[in-house]
């Protein structure tokens, strides 16, 4: 079957329950679009992340009371899941704004009770967060949102992290092999137990809370092999045995892609010594390519499974839930990265969510945007500086943003979240719903930078007008609950007041 057509999805969803997290898929292509059960989406959803602790630190009411008066919240993205959260501290690198309470504890796992029988078919069974007691943030938050007008969404993040492989048993038997055979932090998406256990969740969730969970907001800012060297990240992986039976299933030499991506990381090693070769980096790069297709090919191996693992979880929602919607988070690298760009085609997404919340952190984003371009100064184009190739860059992916030796102190304009709304609700062709994220004091985490640009009521408004002004379905504030100023959280519910008043004159 192919890995984007819905209409197979649902039906092994509704055969196979659990089970579908251990099917087998097959490279596939995307699927003509299919009518779709309608899915009780709101109009104008305005999100909002909720970290766990902020409920246990700051009362649950009085949460509810900020995002709801001061946001203009009407749907709650509360963390069921995290690969490991951490309160702010008064002097860390991301400063604790004017509410909740400093701490250092990292707290990874679920923040709800599930039953076990949904997670018979995977070694991953124990990882109840205990962090906060017995806190469950659904049965806590559920009824008293819903009692407000407001919808609760589960928001279940799987990023890699180093915590859960200390809080969870077994965790460290799913995680990836990189290309030299050590395991990883990095759970796999084609080991068995990682996809059962991420299916189990699903189910735990809707069908464990039926009445408490309205949606699904499901995130893992993951990338390949290749992406993560170009990107200076980590070594490439995955080379675990299930990766490897994959590969061979495809006709693909498990040991000439291992070959190359060592290769290829050497090129890049050569870069960081200035040690250009005879015809340069790119062109050095490039023959490596065609010397080495296994590369792309492992490329598009991990790609497809991250794809077709979320493609079946939202196969499986739809045949518990078919009307709660359930839908994506796309990382910000999605923005910045022409590579990871191509492989995060938003017309295949069609086939499989009903939304997505777009990182469109513009504030932030001018000086996450300069790290980015270094990287990509210091590996795949190294023959250049990021001030050299800004222009071509920025002709590329259709920006018009500052110089680069102003872009940690400018940000990115709300043109930007413009832009990249308009290209989001074109890819998806009005069958996704599309909510960008909205800048409210989302940290860089880039230390010696030049002064960076810093979120206000001004770029708060601009960027939700423009989203709105592109068309976008809602928005989702952004990152974090807990690390918003108050003021700036009641400028952006002024500004969504405005907004609506004005769509419903
Ligand atoms: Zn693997």
């Amino acid at each position: 079957m192919s890995i984007f057509d819905r209409r197979e999805f649902l039906r092994l969803g509704a055969a196979c329950g659990a089970l579908l997290s251990r099917a087998a898929g097959s490279q596939g292509v995307p699927a003509p679009p299919v009518s779709r059960v309608p899915v009780k989406n709101r109009k104008n959803l305005v999100g909002i992340q909720v970290r766990g602790f902020s409920w246990v630190d700051e009362g649950v009411e009085e949460v509810l009371d900020n995002i709801q008066e001061k946001g203009d919240v009407n749907t709650v993205w509360a963390y069921t899941f995290s690969y490991g959260e951490q309160r702010l501290e008064k002097n860390g690198p991301v400063p604790l704004p004017d509410h909740g309470k400093p701490g250092s504890t990292i707290a990874g796992g679920a923040f709800y009770a599930y039953d076990r029988k949904y997670f018979e078919n995977t070694i991953l069974r124990d990882f109840r967060c205990k962090v906060y007691g017995d806190f469950n943030v659904i049965e806590a938050v559920a009824s008293k949102a819903k009692a407000r007008g407001m919808s609760f969404f589960a928001w279940d993040l799987n990023n890699a992290g180093p915590t859960l492989n200390e809080t969870i048993p077994n965790y460290a038997e799913v995680a990836e092999v990189d290309v030299y055979g050590r395991r990883t932090n990095r759970p796999c998406f084609n080991h068995p137990d990682y996809r059962a256990f991420l299916s189990g969740k699903v189910e735990s969730l809707l069908l464990g809370y039926p009445s408490e969970i309205d949606g699904i907001a499901w995130g893992s800012e993951r990338m390949g092999p290749l992406q993560n060297l170009i990107g200076g990240i980590t070594t490439p992986s995955c080379f675990c045995g299930f990766c490897q039976r994959r590969a061979r299933a495809l006709g693909i030499s498990v040991g000439r892609a291992q070959a190359g991506y060592r290769e290829l990381e050497a090129l890049f090693q050569a870069a960081a010594r200035n040690e250009r070769p005879n015809d340069g980096y790119f062109v050095s790069f490039w023959r490596l390519l065609l010397k080495y297709p296994e590369i792309l090919s492992w490329e598009s191996l991990w790609t497809d499974s991250f794809q077709e693992v979320q493609a079946q979880l939202y196969g499986m929602a739809k045949a518990i839930a078919p009307a709660k919607p359930f839908g994506f988070h796309i990382m910000q690298t999605a923005t910045f990265s022409p590579f990871y760009r191509a492989e995060e085609d938003y017309a295949k997404r069609r086939n499989f969510a009903d939304f997505l919340k777009l990182a469109t952190y513009n504030t932030a984003g001018g000086a996450r945007l300069a790290k980015y371009l270094r990287r990509l100064s210091e590996t795949v184009f190294h023959d250049a500086t990021p001030p050299e190739f800004l222009n071509f860059y920025y002709k590329m992916m259709d920006y018009n943003e500052a110089p680069y030796d102003q872009l940690a102190s400018t940000g990115l304009s709300a043109d930007y979240v413009a832009r990249q709304t308009r290209q989001a609700l074109e890819g998806v062709g009005g069958e996704v719903q599309i909510y960008p994220g909205i800048d409210i004091n989302v940290p860089t985490l880039l230390k010696g930078d030049a002064v960076e640009k810093q979120s206000s009521p001004a770029t708060i408004r601009a960027a939700i007008e423009a989203a709105f002004g592109a068309g976008a379905d809602g928005v989702v504030l952004a990152r974090e609950y807990a690390e918003m100023q108050l003021s700036n959280l009641s400028a952006a519910g002024d500004t969504l007041r405005e907004v609506f008043a004005r769509t419903r004159a």
